[in-house]
């Protein structure tokens, strides 16, 4: 599945309702409140807070899903075509970044 056909469930699923997309800083708010939730799980999971006796476990997969389905729609809002953006994002990082870490090949000496 491509960015753009996550971008299109996305875009069907949200405007069958009335209220569409959230405005700009509503999403952010949205997107923080998920970030939270993720931030929880992973600081329940490998930091020092551990988690009450009556917190359920949530599903790190899905609270990653959810911040994507966030960032969707604020990449739809702003009608930003995500194949197009990530493929600039991965031309940056093998460009730009292509030295920025000790590769695995160096690491051992190959
Ligand atoms: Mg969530």
């Amino acid at each position: 599945m491509s960015l753009i056909d996550i971008q299109k469930d996305v875009d069907a699923w949200v405007t069958q309702f009335k209220v569409e997309y959230f405005k700009p800083l509503e999403m952010i708010a949205a997107m923080a409140e998920e970030l939270g939730e993720l931030s929880r799980e992973v600081n329940n999971r490998y930091g020092p807070r551990t988690k009450k006796s009556h917190q359920d476990t949530a599903d790190i997969s899905q609270e990653i899903s959810d911040m994507i389905f966030a960032l969707v729609c604020l990449a739809n809002l702003h009608n930003i075509n995500l194949d197009e953006s990530w493929k600039k994002k991965m031309d940056k990082q093998y460009g730009r970044d292509s030295n920025r870490f000790e590769r695995k090949d160096e690491q051992n000496g190959q």
